[in-house]
């Protein structure tokens, strides 16, 4: 980790050119590397030699990329996804497989909440869904002997709720585990949950880091700071031989800063392979180099849309953590004080008929189903996104019938603002 300030970070982290070679991070378009013996390779394949074979399990422009998010989170190592949704997929299942547990906060991304609740399930690895404001007690009550990990959101997607990351790191810590921290929305412009406890983040770089709509792609970032070790018990596949590759143990080869990464790639990676295009990569690092400046403005928008909502006659709530009136006004206060995100949810007084209405009658912000880009866009979860979920399980979620989400792009905010009250008019 370096010991730069984010914003350098953003901008120069992860690939540092030598004499003459190229300023930009170069795209390695090659799925194979070319050795001068079967014995240099045969190194590779033991893990007994770092570099490329195939990039299936690792490229080298990737490897740039992820060096970058990883300094940016203040991690010991990282890895890019093909999606969030790999990203987070491997996070749990590097460390928790068939006949396993992991308590998850009920408040995240619905593609997120499928994975664990329904396919994630029938792998085998059960989860047990918590209230992100639930006492200690009741986080407490939620472990098992076979707990593996603890999940949640920094802001949860799309119900905005802001994790008290303390308060499920302590958790995990006290019964041996690690805590798993998808920070997607606040980005480590905004918030780094390392700093905070947490063990393992995870992104979907599709959203802001990405901020331009152009590639799906996911990160997987690893503190270094939890001891597999001291709970070998728990974590056979980290500190017990790897049969599958020469008997290697993860935890006592790569050390506590690399063995859970290394692990992922060698057995993940290579038995799912979804490993992103060295191209996405390259166009990920674009958008991570104005990461910064844009973050600023986002919330900046945010803020303006959301006083200018929570005044309007035609709407019924807001809920942007960064009102004083927001329940979260306080945690993203700790977590979070130069801005939360882009994102802002409201409920439009005339109910599931008035918002859309109101969704028609936008002409700057589009339908979509994405959020965190440069373009302002809306969504109603409820007939999207969400649609699989009972009305309790999207109560239990935070995300009500009426709610619109709406992401804040980087227009002008009076233009934004100006575009919403003619729909509110309508709605
Ligand atoms: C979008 C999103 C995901 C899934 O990421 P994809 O890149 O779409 O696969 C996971 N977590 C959060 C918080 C998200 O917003």
């Amino acid at each position: 980790m370096s010991d730069y300030r984010i914003e350098t970070k953003c901008v120069q982290s992860g690939y540092t050119p030598g004499n003459g070679e190229p300023r930009q991070i170069p795209i390695i378009q090659s799925t194979t590397f070319k050795y001068a013996t079967g014995e240099d390779m045969g190194k590779l394949f033991d893990l007994e030699a770092s570099g490329y074979f195939y990039s299936r399990l690792q490229n080298p422009t990737c490897d740039m990329v992820a060096a970058k998010i990883c300094d940016m989170e203040g991690g010991s190592a990282a890895m890019l996804t093909s999606s969030g949704q790999a990203a987070n997929f491997y996070a749990v299942f590097n460390i928790a497989s068939c006949g396993d547990h992991v308590v998850a906060s009920s408040s995240i991304y619905g593609g997120t909440y499928n994975l664990f609740a329904v396919t994630m399930k029938k792998m085998g690895v059960d989860f047990t869904f918590v209230a992100p404001d639930c006492t200690p007690e009741e986080l407490d009550a939620a472990f098992r002997p076979n707990t593996r990990a603890v999940f949640g959101e920094t802001i949860a997607n799309p119900a905005l709720i802001v994790l008290d990351i303390e308060k499920f790191a302590k958790a995990a810590h006290a019964h041996g585990v690690p805590l798993i921290v998808d920070n997607t929305f606040a980005t480590p412009v905004n918030c780094r949950p390392f700093e905070w406890g947490a063990d393992i983040v995870t992104h979907s770089t599709t959203k802001y880091m990405d901020g331009h709509g152009s590639a799906v792609g996911g990160c997987v970032v690893d503190s270094g700071r939890f001891n597999w070790m001291a709970h070998a018990d728990k974590f056979p596949g980290l500190c017990t031989p790897d049969e599958s590759y020469h008997g290697i143990t993860y935890a006592e080869r790569f050390g506590q800063g690399g063995a859970y990464i290394t692990k992922a790639t060698a057995q993940l990676m290579r038995d799912f392979g979804s490993t992103p295009s060295p191209q996405s990569a390259f166009l990920l690092n674009l958008g991570l180099e104005s990461l910064h400046v844009r973050m600023a403005r986002h919330c900046e928008n945010a803020q303006a849309v959301a006083e200018f909502l929570e005044k309007h006659e035609k709407v019924a709530w807001v809920n942007y953590a960064g009102l004083p009136s927001s329940p979260f006004h306080a945690l993203a206060q700790k977590y979070m004080p130069n801005g939360t995100c882009g994102v802002v949810s409201f409920g439009i007084r005339s109910g599931r008929e008035g918002a859309s209405r109101f969704m028609a009658s936008l002409k700057l912000a589009a339908i979509e189903t994405h959020v965190a880009d440069a373009r302002t866009c809306c969504l109603h979860p409820a007939s999207t996104t969400h649609r699989q979920m009972s009305d309790q399980e999207l109560a239990a979620a935070g995300v009500p019938g009426d709610l619109v989400r709406l992401s804040c792009g980087l227009e002008s905010a009076a233009d934004l603002i100006a575009d919403i009250a003619q729909a509110l008019d309508k709605a």
